[in-house]
Order: C-alpha cells, then sequence, then structure tokens
C-alpha cells in the first residue's frame, strides 16, 4: 500500500502534511490536486509531520489534500541518449515538452528523460562467470563520437557474477541485456538504463587523483594567467553584462573537454530562451558539427518553482559523474550559483530556519563546498581515469563579491577568474581582471616570464593610478614605459576576440610562442626618452601584434606579419 498523508498547511512553494506511517529526508512525493500530481520533495520530517517543497506552483492546493509518499530520493535517469538533451531541473525533456505543452512546463506533466523506443546497437564486453562490481562495464552502445558504457548500476552493492549477456544486436534501453547474480542467489536483469539519486555522487571510481593537467581553454589570459585543471574547480563571478555567459560559451567550444554540461540555473526567462535558441547552434570546432551534440543543458528560470532550481544543478552534476564513469572529461558549467543560492535562501525562510549572512541558510557554504567537491580527476576500475571539471557563475547584486555566495565559493575553488565592471565598460574582453583573479593551477608557460608579466601588469596599474595625479609630465620615463608595457601586453594578449575563428582559440603551442615574443617586449629597453615618441611607438607595435593575433598560426602570412613585428621591435630596443 502506498503511503499517503494529508496537507495541514500551504505556504508559497512549501507544503506541510501529515502522516501515520514512516517518511524519509528528501524523499519524493506528489501533492494531488484533483487529477494533477504535483512532484515535491520532502525537506524536513519532524514527529509526524513533514514540510515538503513543490516543484510546481502550489495554486489550488489546500489544507486537506492527500500527499502520496514514494519513498524513494529525487533521482535520475541514466541511460544512453541524454546527449542532445534540453531538460528542466527534474529532468524533463524541454523539447518534448514543448512540443506536447507549449514551451515551458506544464502543471504535473512528467515525461521520461530517455527515449525508451530508440534502438542502440549494443556490443557485449563481460562473459557469463565474470564477477562484477557497480560502475563496471557490462557492454557498450555508440553515442555520437564516444562509446557509451553499459554499468552494473551504481546502487547495486556488492560483487555479482554474470549469469548470461545479450549477443550484440539492436536493444532498446528498458531490454534486457545481461543478468546477474550475487552470492545470496539473487538475480538481477541488467537494462541500459539506471536511476541514480541526484543528492548523492557516483563514487564507483577507484580514487580520486589531485587534479595536476592543466584544462585547455584556449583562452590566453586563462591558460597562461588564471589556468583550470582537469577535474578542478573555477568560478567567474562578475555583473551584470560584464560577459560571464559570453565566456563560458567560449568555455563551452573550445575547452579540451569531451563533454560539456550547462546547468542555466535561474538567470531570466529570457536569457535562458537566447542560451537554448543560440547554444544550440555554437559549431562545435573539433567535429565541424554543432556543440549541442555532446552537450547536455539543465535549465531553470526565475520564473520556475525555487524548488526546481534548486534540483537543477544536482541533476547536472550526477550526469556529469555518469559519463565520467566512461573514462570522459566532462566540463559543467553553472550559470548562475547565485539563482540556485537564492533559491535555497527562499526555502530556507520559508523554512523558518536561523538566518545566516544576508538571509542566506547557515549551511549556505557547505552546500557550496559539497557541490564543488563533486568535481574530480578520477582513476577507474579498469585503470583508465575520467573527469568532471565544474565551473561556476556567479553573479553578486553590483559586482559586489564581498557578499556570502561569492566569498562561500572563493573557498572551495581551485581558480577564481573576477570578471569586472570596469573592464567590460572598457570593452576589454574577456572582461577578466588581472590584478584581481588567481590560481592554484599550472600555467602553459614558462613560470619566470609569467612571474615578470604579472609585475608589469601590477607595477603599470600602480603607475596609471599614479598619473591620474600628478599627470604624464610629472611621471618618470621609466615609469612610464612600463605603464606603456602593461597597456601593451593588456591589449595583445589579456584581450582576445571570443567572436572571432581564429582570435577566439588559441591553443598551447601558439600560446607560448606568442607568449615569449610579447616578454622579449616586455624585457627590453627603449632608446629614446621622449614620451610621444614611446607612445606611438608602442600604439604601432600594439597594432601589429593585434593584426598577428587574427592570423592562422604558422600559416605564410602569419610569418609574414611575424618578420615586420621583428623588424618594429628592433627599432628602437636596446637591452634593458
Ligand atoms: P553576463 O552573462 O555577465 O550578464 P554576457 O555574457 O551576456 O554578460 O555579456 C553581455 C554583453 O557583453 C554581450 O552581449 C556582448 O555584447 C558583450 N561581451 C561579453 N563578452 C564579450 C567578449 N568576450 N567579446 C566581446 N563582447 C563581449
Ligand atoms: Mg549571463
Amino acid at each position: 500500500m502506498s503511503n499517503t498523508g494529508k496537507i495541514v498547511g500551504v505556504n508559497g512553494n512549501l507544503i506541510t502534511a501529515e502522516f501515520a506511517d514512516r517518511v524519509r529526508q528528501n524523499e519524493v512525493a506528489y501533492a494531488v490536486v484533483g487529477d494533477i500530481r504535483l512532484k515535491c520533495e520532502v525537506i524536513r520530517v519532524r514527529g509526524n509531520r513533514a514540510d515538503l517543497q513543490v516543484y510546481e506552483s502550489t495554486n489550488g492546493l489546500k489544507v486537506g489534500d492527500e500527499v502520496e509518499f514514494t519513498d524513494e530520493l529525487l533521482s535520475v535517469e541514466l541511460g544512453p541518449g541524454l546527449l542532445k538533451q534540453v531538460y528542466d531541473g527534474l529532468q524533463n525533456p524541454l523539447n518534448l515538452l514543448a512540443e506536447k505543452s507549449g514551451f515551458f512546463l506544464q502543471r504535473g506533466v512528467y515525461l521520461p528523460a530517455l527515449d525508451y523506443e530508440a534502438d542502440w546497437d549494443f556490443t557485449p564486453l563481460a562473459l557469463p562467470g565474470d564477477k562484477v562490481k557497480a560502475g563496471d562495464r557490462l557492454g557498450v552502445v555508440p553515442e555520437g563520437i564516444f562509446k557509451h558504457y553499459i554499468m552494473l548500476p551504481f546502487a547495486w552493492s556488492g560483487e555479482w557474477e554474470v549469469v548470461s549477456v545479450q549477443p550484440a544486436d539492436l536493444y532498446r534501453i528498458g531490454d534486457t541485456i545481461a543478468v546477474v547474480r550475487n552470492a545470496k542467489g539473487e538475480e538481477r536483469k541488467v537494462t541500459m538504463v539506471q536511476n541514480w539519486p541526484v543528492k548523492v555522487p557516483i563514487k564507483a571510481y577507484v580514487e580520486k587523483m589531485l587534479p595536476t593537467d592543466t584544462l585547455i581553454t584556449q583562452q590566453r589570459i586563462i591558460d597562461t594567467f588564471f589556468p583550470v585543471a582537469v577535474g578542478g574547480t573555477f568560478c567567474t563571478p562578475g555583473p551584470f553584462g560584464a560577459g560571464k555567459t559570453v565566456l563560458q560559451h567560449a568555455l563551452s567550444q573550445y575547452a579540451e573537454a569531451d563533454i560539456v554540461i550547462i546547468a542555466a540555473c535561474g538567470e531570466r526567462a529570457g536569457e535562458v530562451v537566447e542560451i537554448l535558441r543560440e547554444f544550440p547552434h555554437l559549431e562545435d570546432p573539433r567535429t565541424g558539427k554543432t556543440l549541442i551534440d555532446r552537450s547536455i543543458i539543465i535549465c531553470n528560470t526565475s520564473s520556475m518553482p525555487v524548488a526546481a532550481r534548486e534540483a537543477s544543478v544536482y541533476t547536472a552534476v550526477t550526469l556529469a559523474e555518469y559519463y565520467r564513469q566512461m573514462g570522459l572529461n566532462c566540463l559543467l558549467l553553472a550559470d548562475s550559483t547565485s539563482r540556485w543560492a537564492q533559491a535555497l535562501r527562499e526555502m530556507s525562510g520559508r523554512l523558518e530556519e536561523i538566518p545566516g549572512e544576508e538571509a542566506f541558510p547557515a549551511y549556505l557554504e557547505s552546500l557550496i563546498a559539497s557541490f564543488y567537491e563533486r568535481a574530480g580527476l578520477v582513476r577507474l576500475p579498469d585503470g583508465g581515469t575520467g573527469s568532471v571539471t565544474i565551473g561556476g557563475a556567479v553573479s553578486p547584486a553590483g559586482g559586489n563579491f564581498e557578499e556570502p555566495v561569492t566569498q562561500a565559493t572563493l573557498k572551495v575553488v581551485g581558480a577564481f577568474l573576477g570578471l569586472s565592471r570596469e573592464r567590460s565598460d572598457a570593452r576589454r574582453f574577456p572582461a577578466i581582471h588581472p590584478l584581481d583573479s588567481w590560481s592554484h593551477y599550472h600555467s602553459v608557460v614558462d613560470a619566470d616570464d609569467l612571474a615578470l608579466a604579472r609585475q608589469v601588469l601590477r607595477r603599470g596599474n600602480e603607475v596609471n593610478q599614479m598619473m591620474k595625479v600628478v599627470g604624464e609630465e610629472g611621471t618618470h620615463i621609466d615609469d612610464f614605459l612600463l605603464y606603456l608595457k602593461s597597456e601593451f601586453l593588456d591589449y595583445v594578449y589579456l584581450q582576445q576576440n571570443t567572436f572571432d575563428k581564429v582570435d577566439g582559440a588559441s591553443d598551447v603551442e601558439r600560446q607560448r610562442y606568442v607568449f615569449a615574443k610579447v616578454v622579449a617586449v616586455l624585457r627590453s629597453g627603449f632608446d629614446q626618452t621622449d614620451k610621444d615618441a614611446m607612445r606611438r611607438y608602442f600604439l604601432e607595435l600594439r597594432q601589429k601584434f593585434i593584426d598577428w593575433n587574427y592570423l592562422a598560426f604558422g600559416a605564410d602570412d602569419f610569418k609574414k606579419q611575424e618578420a615586420e613585428i621583428d623588424a618594429k621591435i628592433k627599432e628602437h630596443s636596446k637591452d634593458a
């Protein structure tokens, strides 16, 4: 018999129900309004009362209505066919929903996340008699350009013996592809689909390793100055309009990841619609096809109930962990974690919990930390590796980084790429601030050169501040030269035109090559003491480098431009 309760209170998306039987924290339930069943999650149990967050508008729900408890945690369906999908936070396929019920959710309409009719070309990998554990591979189907492994469900603990495996053929995801038996003699059928609770990390790996390899993003300011690691974490806080979304698009396209998962979380409806319109058409530089072929989008807008927003980042990271288990490198980009935190704040407020800073729940920090902790480079049972790299945009009100979400994020991430209003207003894109940002990971360039470049940026900025007070005439010639060099470095290297095919993506070899030449300029002295001549010279040199950035690396015109640059450098430089 199903376990039911009665609603005794409704407060926005929070309902309270009385029950007779047993109810679990975080279990899924349905509130019944007429013939509509609204999905909810138990977020607090006290005595025989449960508080539930409803993932839908609670219009029409009233005291006395029935709640059905399921005894199951909020879960996602995992199996072939996840790629290319656009889901909401509860893994409802929005493409299908759009066909069925207009663009966004109709209340109480839930659709299967995966297509149970499609055929998949299955090849067995396990043999009868093999001993397998959760996460071990029983077979494989091709999904796009990847091998999608069919694994023993993560929830099946202990050792199992393969009793039988289906021969290579076409199967649907619900078909039995193997039968396994455990030591107690219990037999289970394995299909190509399994469920996993979103708030529990998938831990079917052997060990988590320290992320050391740089995740190449082809963005110069990132790979050279503020690198990200494969399996690491980073955040991109910035005020509205500073370029967080554009940066995430660039990372999706150019970062060296296999699978890209976008959690478009609660930005305004218009922005999410924009992501849905634009993202699927972004070109995949790796295949020449569209990026969506190796992506999954999870999206919620602030017009959707807060609870669905809260779920979306967990859904996204669970999908990333699933593909990591197949030996793939996954990049999860959450835009923006601030909206997620706001959802937590709203729910916490309704629960009348004792609030922490700025009314965020006191456990905000630990929730943010446990989300980023799901990133990681792991060793898999077959000896291979897989990774989940997490990058979260943060959109603090007014771009003030001294607020709880940014601060809590800073404590846990390995790289901080702070976008600045000042730089975006000056159209210095990507607007990552070269003095405020930091990274614990390895750069792709020489450490001494990098230290020198950082020093030029820092001192150049000091000179610039000073010049605002004392004017150019009052500035010492050496300081003035330093300032010109820092501006030169900024324009030719830190800034990059995301929208240009050539300049938008700079591979490691090119970054090292160009950076070495930029550093040569930074190291050299200048053979005159006339400030106007100096400024003119650096403007001309800057333009030559910028033009160079738009030419394909190593091509004839690239070499021709380089010869011009070398000649220009010789004009005035002397050993520093
Ligand atoms: P956010 O997500 O931080 O609110 P967006 O990423 O939507 O900001 O960027 C806002 C606008 O700034 C873009 O529409 C674009 O005009 C400009 N912009 C952002 N990044 C770049 C870039 N790398 N190059 C050129 N323009 C950019
Ligand atoms: Mg945005």
